[in-house]
């Protein structure tokens, strides 16, 4: 069965199948779901594709061919987790509807698409994840710069940047941001289109449409006809091709990266903000530290103004008066966390009432959140906070009296309002109660009547209302009793009578007008909503605020972190500082560290063996900073730092953003961000750079870059090495100070005490890591000795300073050779014959 769509000879194509075509026609990157009363129905392609990714059987349909075509079913009632599966596979689904009651229609019943969903147009729940946005964006690309126009169309807010025309910035904002679905213009770079696709697993679509007129409002303020483009380049996707409706997205968010700390996407992984390195997890990262909100908004809120630290020092510093008064009210704050326990996620459920599928379930949950809100509104003044809730008293009242306690989730059962709440509504119930009282009280009667003992009124979905008699007194039902047989069963017959027939027909008739009732009454209430939605969304990124709040001076409370006071000078004074990640994580006692560094100080030369705590000690630095500048308090004793522009680092092994490069290449595009980019205000960290290449080669280029960041950018530079000579540096250039990670050793091992002290170490522990980490003892002894003679030779023959004149002694490359060669041999795993080989071959070496 592979027949294919395009290949078929529609004039004879039955006519559902005609119909089916002309609608595919228009949906062809899309897998349609096809409605066919109680399912969904993929045809051809689209058939084999759900079949194979969904592992469901593919059938066949005869549509007037000579060949059935393929078909693959969902039933509609269960279709969630198959969307849900599909978009995760990266599909596209377009959901084909009946638009009209099929018993009612005249001939074939009208169909079409309501909307199409993706990765990054998602406004269920379920598939989405509570702390995270999912964001699409429209990028536009101009002479002289992008514009990243994105949205969140499950909670309708809207933003747009400008980008210097520098590609890994664009890429850094995408990764930032977690986009998930792009469209780019058909001119659009190749490269770029590939690289998002391929190495991202972005979604990618190419679209030159933009949409006019509609939701001009939204852009009304805004002159740049570049940002107008970008919003109508957006929306024409959103709108034509993917039929949504805006209508709760209120604005448009101009976002200057210029009012934030600038972080690249190195940086942010580095430090492990959102996720971790290795496993990619929220767990263990500096967001997972400190996120104690209680709604999904404040969650995502939080994350968003993490990775947007400020720099402007007011309003940093208003953020700090906040949790200090929370603070000190602490009663209050134990209020308000139990109030916003209470909150649902009301920017999704306001996106739901314009995504469509907003069910009864739904509305109770924002009655249930509107429910604290006068109490949070009664704390917010108490705290005497700048921010307010719009009173939405009457809106919870309407719910409160309309909304049924515990409704089903669809919407055509009943069962959905409140007695009491509309008149009709409670007579026609009173006529299908009445109806079933007296259909319940039928059996007594007729059991008098009749004579027949054991006679029993019951029901079914298929024959309604009937009789039942058992088999044994079957003889006794007479004629005048007027009973009509309608199902035999093996021990009873069932029978309808004239009287039943009359109430049955009362019962359904009200049955079938409550729930169409019920239904219409549940639209006015949705209409009552869109009309409330601004002030919903206004109240929900108020609450979000306020969460965000409440956690930042619970993890103070409750982490022992401090108030960070913003200097106007470049001074660091940060007093016993700890890493609150590492803190937390490790079983160890964390060690905290004072990190002093003057106006004039530039850089700190950092050295200690392996393992002793360096790169920790670094992170630590720009953790503190990223705290203190998105509005945190921080992990220390006491803080005093300056606010910084940028923060750049070249840590651990990174990957690959671009293409394909090797790790040293990697290693030097960072140092080359780093460096093209600084300015005074920044901060750089440096974790071993140069160890990427040949030693000597390595320390070179780090000296070079090292001495140029602190001569000529001079902002504030850590640099980790285990090149002792650059110690020589502090000698030379003003700026440059040395510290060291402190370690013991005490009988051949080496205690970590992770205390940072002044000055430069110099003896490298690097045996004694390979010691502990189980090294064949054969090869740790013969490294010592190795080591013994280098550091003889290179005390005796070079002796002067490496720093100045780095012309390195030749002796020493060869030994390096021989050093080399030596690494590479498994002693466990060599033939007597390579030994000797490898034995001359060194003799050989050592002559050169
Ligand atoms: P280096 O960069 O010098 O190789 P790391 O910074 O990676 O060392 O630290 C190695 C380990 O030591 C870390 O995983 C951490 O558990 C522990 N560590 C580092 N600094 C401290 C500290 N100040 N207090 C306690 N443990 C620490």
């Amino acid at each position: 069965m592979d027949m294919k769509r395009e290949e078929v000879d529609r004039s004879k194509l039955s006519p559902g199948m005609k119909q089916y075509m002309e609608i595919k026609d228009n949906y062809q990157e899309e897998l349609l779901f096809f409605r066919l009363g109680d399912f969904y129905e993929l045809f051809f392609e689209d058939g084999i594709i759900a079949s194979r990714e969904l592992e469901l059987t593919l059938t066949s349909k005869n549509a007037g061919l000579d060949e059935r075509v393929p078909m693959c079913g969902v039933p509609y009632h269960s279709v969630k987790p198959y969307i849900e599966k599909l978009i995760d596979k990266g599909y596209k689904v377009a959901i084909c509807e009946q638009l009209e009651d099929p018993k009612k229609a005249k001939g074939m019943v009208k169909r079409g698409v309501i909307q199409v969903i993706s990765k990054g147009t998602i406004v269920d729940f379920d598939m989405l994840n509570e702390h995270d946005n999912n964001y699409i964006a429209s990028i536009l690309d101009y002479q002289t710069s992008y514009i990243v126009t994105y949205t969140d169309i499950s909670t309708g807010y809207l933003a747009l940047m400008e980008i210097e025309k520098n590609k890994s910035k664009l890429l850094s904002s995408i990764l930032n941001l977690g986009i998930k679905e792009i469209i780019l213009s058909d001119d659009s770079d190749k490269e770029l289109i590939e690289l998002l696709a391929n190495n991202y697993g972005i979604e990618v679509d190419i679209s030159s449409d933009y949409l006019e007129k509609e939701y001009e409002e939204i852009y009304s303020d805004i002159k740049d006809i570049k940002y107008i483009t970008g919003i109508k380049h957006l929306f024409y996707y959103l709108v034509v091709k993917q039929l949504k409706d805006l209508s709760h997205v209120s604005g448009v968010e101009i976002v200057k990266l210029d009012d934030y700390l600038e972080m690249d996407i190195h940086t942010i992984r580095n430090l492990e903000i959102v996720e971790t390195i290795r496993l990619k997890e929220r767990m263990y990262s500096l967001l997972w530290f400190m996120d104690k909100t209680k709604t999904a908004g404040g969650s995502r809120l939080l994350k968003n103004q993490l990775l947007q630290p400020l720099k402007d020092i007011n309003a940093i510093n208003k953020r700090y008066d906040m949790i200090d008064t929370l603070r000190e009210q602490f009663l209050v704050k134990e209020e308000l966390m139990v109030l916003l326990d209470e909150v649902y996620d009301l920017e999704r459920l306001c996106g739901k009432i314009y995504g469509g599928s907003l069910n009864a379930r739904d509305v109770l949950q924002i009655k249930n959140s509107l429910k604290v809100f006068p109490q949070i509104k009664e704390k917010i003044k108490e705290l005497k906070f700048d921010f307010d809730l719009v009173d939405e008293n009457k809106l919870y009242k309407l719910l409160d009296d309309a909304i049924y306690e515990n409704p089903p989730i669809t919407l055509n059962e009943g069962y959905l309002i409140k007695d009491g709440y509309n008149k009709e509504l409670d007579e026609l119930k009173a006529i299908r109660s009445g109806g079933k009282e007296f259909i319940a009280s039928l059996e007594e009667e007729e059991r008098e009547r009749t004579g027949i003992k054991n006679l029993k009124v019951g029901y079914n979905k298929v024959f309604g209302y009937y009789i039942e008699i058992s088999k044994g007194q079957i003889g006794s039902v007479k004629e005048e009793f007027g009973y009509e047989r309608r199902q035999t069963l093996a021990n009873a017959e069932r029978f309808v009578s004239p009287i039943l027939k009359e109430k049955e027909a009362l019962v359904l008739n009200a049955e079938e007008k409550i729930i169409e009732l019920e239904y219409n009454l549940f639209c006015e209430i949705k209409e009552s909503l869109k009309k409330e939605v601004f002030n919903l969304k206004a109240n929900a990124a108020a609450i979000s605020q306020l969460d965000v709040l409440v956690s930042l001076a619970t993890i103070a409370d409750d982490y022992s972190l401090v108030r960070p006071e913003l200097l106007q000078e470049r001074r660091i004074e940060i007093i016993e500082g700890r890493h609150p990640v590492v803190e937390r994580v490790s079983k160890f006692e964390y060690v905290a560290n004072d990190c002093m560094m003057s106006d004039k100080d530039n850089t700190m030369l950092i050295t200690g063996p392996n393992m002793s705590g360096k790169s920790t000690y670094m992170r630590q630095l720009a953790i503190i900073i990223i705290m203190a500048q998105m509005g945190s308090f921080v992990p220390c004793r006491s803080c005093k730092i300056p606010v910084f522009d940028k923060i750049f680092t070249r840590i651990g092994a990174s990957d690959d953003l671009v293409s394909g490069e090797s790790t040293f290449m990697v290693e030097m595009l960072e140092a080359r961000n780093a460096i093209c980019n600084a300015t005074r205000d920044s901060l750089i960290l440096f974790d071993e750079l140069g160890r990427g290449t040949a030693t000597y080669d390595g320390m070179s280029l780090a000296q070079a870059i090292l001495e140029y960041v602190n001569n000529k950018i001079k902002c504030k530079t850590l640099f980790s090495t285990h090149y002792h000579e650059l110690t020589e540096l502090a000698n030379k250039n003003e700026g440059i100070k040395n510290i060291h990670v402190e370690a013991i050793e005490k009988d051949g091992k080496v205690t970590f005490l992770h205390k940072v002290k002044d000055g430069a170490v110099d003896k490298s522990y690097g045996i004694h890591v390979a010691k502990l980490a189980g090294l064949p003892n054969d090869v740790l002894s013969r490294a010592q000795e190795v080591l013994n003679r280098y550091e003889k030779l290179s005390k005796s023959k070079n002796n002067k300073e490496l720093s100045e004149q780095v012309t390195f002694n030749f002796d020493v490359a060869t030994d390096d050779k021989v050093l080399e060669k030596l690494k590479d041999i498994d002693p466990l795993n060599i033939t007597p014959m390579e030994a000797m080989n490898l034995l001359y071959e060194l003799k050989e070496l050592s002559k050169e």
